[in-house]
């Protein structure tokens, strides 16, 4: 088969150079000039482990091939997948859905046979009969099938939740779409992952309800951790009594400073508009984003308590910064919050994170970057971590106080021990532990 992805961003890309490792033929388009050479050169626009080395093996294989010429995309395509971004519109919290949209009529005005257009990107309830009302009428004389897609990967292990999904949903409203994408999928029925064939809109509103559910479940285990504080109960082994509960689930319940990204923020965000638009508004998800937001202040609050009356002037090194770690993604990071707020309070900050790529412009001038994390920690008053990057585990705790001035460690992703890291000196505290 033959496909056309377009966007290559961290779904796109992904997604393209997974298919063609399924052994599909496959053109990524992408408006971005220099992403397309970058990625013609073999440079990835984005880290994700593995990427580099997948989309390399593809490429040379003559199964992966870039682009800007959305007609040569789309030519003899059997599917053309909109892996375009969907952020927040300004203004009103709705899904900005104008790429989306661009897209379909690019693509529809391309198109010269039959085909599938499926919707990747992540699109509230609507927006594939919207695509279908724009391809009718653009192309009447075509018949181009429209379908919902959604993509459940995460950054970070984003080859192997593509290669190994715990489900597929295909939104459909005929039989030639769901032919054409449970032959895409077809390598993963030897796994025996789940294709689950719903209506555009269930397939639609599957991808929110999924992110909304997860946002939540994080934002109640941080609420019951900042209550284990109160108590004296350690989160953890509430977490753990709580998940080995099978309706619960162990996972998606580890406390930190607040969830962040390029899904969660926006994702709740939209499904409360849509939500109040229908009359039919989802209360639980308004007070998750309500609180979630408040949460990421009160982190910069306590790392600024934690520094004494008299902050300004202090230093603080920060270890990581994206919104997870293995990404260098910043969207809607904490530390967009957090960091601002410590440089207003005239709080020296240094930060070290593995994957700066997007972090130097995202963050305050104010905010300089270490080669790493004891660089960052060299004459700091406080080490706080934010990000629970593996290496940080791995950080000797009598190194760590050689390079710090101060004693004072906050670990907002509890990535130390606090026993350890008392006995070796640390004034240490973290998130629901006494
Ligand atoms: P991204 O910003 O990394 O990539 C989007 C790409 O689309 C960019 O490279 C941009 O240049 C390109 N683009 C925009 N308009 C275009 C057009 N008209 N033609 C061709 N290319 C165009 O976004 P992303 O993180 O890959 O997210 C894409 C969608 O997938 C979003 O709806 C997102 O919610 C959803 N999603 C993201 C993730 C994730 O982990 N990032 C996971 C699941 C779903």
């Amino acid at each position: 088969m033959r496909i056309a992805m377009i966007g290559a961003g961290y779904v796109g890309l992904v997604s393209g150079a997974c298919f063609a490792e399924f052994g599909v033929d496959v053109t990524v388009m992408d408006v971005d000039p220099d992403r397309i050479e970058g990625l013609r050169a073999g440079r990835m626009p984005i880290y994700e482990p593995g990427l580099d080395k997948l989309v390399e093996e593809n490429a040379r294989d003559g199964r992966l091939n870039f682009t800007t010429d959305l007609a040569e995309a789309v030519r003899g395509a059997d599917a053309v997948f909109l892996a375009v971004g969907t952020p927040t519109r300004r203004g009103d919290g709705h899904a900005d859905l104008t790429y989306v949209y661009a897209a379909a009529e690019q693509v529809a005005r391309a198109a010269q046979g039959p085909l599938v257009l499926v919707t990747k990107s992540t699109v509230p309830v609507g927006t594939g009969r919207e695509v279908q009302a724009i391809v009718r009428r653009v192309r009447p004389d075509l018949p181009i099938s429209v379908a919902s897609n959604p993509e459940f990967l995460r950054e970070g292990s984003a080859i192997g939740d593509f290669m190994r999904p715990d489900r597929v949903v295909i939104g459909v409203d005929d039989e030639r779409a769901l032919t054409a994408l449970k032959r895409l999928y077809r390598p993963l029925y030897l796994i025996e992952t789940p294709v689950l064939a719903v209506s555009l809109e269930s397939a639609e509103l599957i991808k929110y309800a999924a992110n909304a559910f997860l946002a939540t479940k994080i934002t109640f285990i941080n609420e019951i951790a900042d209550l284990c504080e109160k108590v004296g109960a350690d989160v953890h082994d509430v977490a753990r009594g709580m998940g080995l509960d099978g309706r619960i689930g162990r996972k998606f319940l580890h406390p930190g400073p607040g969830y962040g990204g390029s899904c969660f923020p926006k994702d709740t965000l939209a499904l409360a508009r849509t939500a109040q638009d229908a009359g039919s508004p989802v209360r639980l998800v308004e007070t998750t984003i309500a609180v979630n937001e408040a949460r990421k202040a009160q982190m910069a609050e306590r790392i600024l308590a934690a520094l004494g009356p008299n902050p300004a002037g202090r230093r603080v090194g920060v270890l990581g910064v994206t919104f997870k770690p293995e990404t260098d993604d910043m969207r809607d990071a904490p530390s967009l919050v957090i960091l601002p707020k410590l440089v207003a309070a005239g709080v020296e900050v240094r930060a070290f994170d593995p994957q700066p790529a997007h972090a130097r412009q995202a963050l305050p001038a104010a905010v300089s970057f270490a080669e790493s994390a004891l660089g960052a920690a060299e004459g700091a008053d406080a080490v706080v971590v934010l990000t629970e990057w593996n290496e940080f585990r791995a950080l000797a705790p009598d190194r760590l106080k050689a390079a710090m001035k101060g004693g004072i460690v906050l670990d907002l992703r509890n990535v130390w021990d606090p026993a350890a890291m008392r006995a070796a000196g640390f004034t240490y505290s973290s998130i629901g532990r006494p």
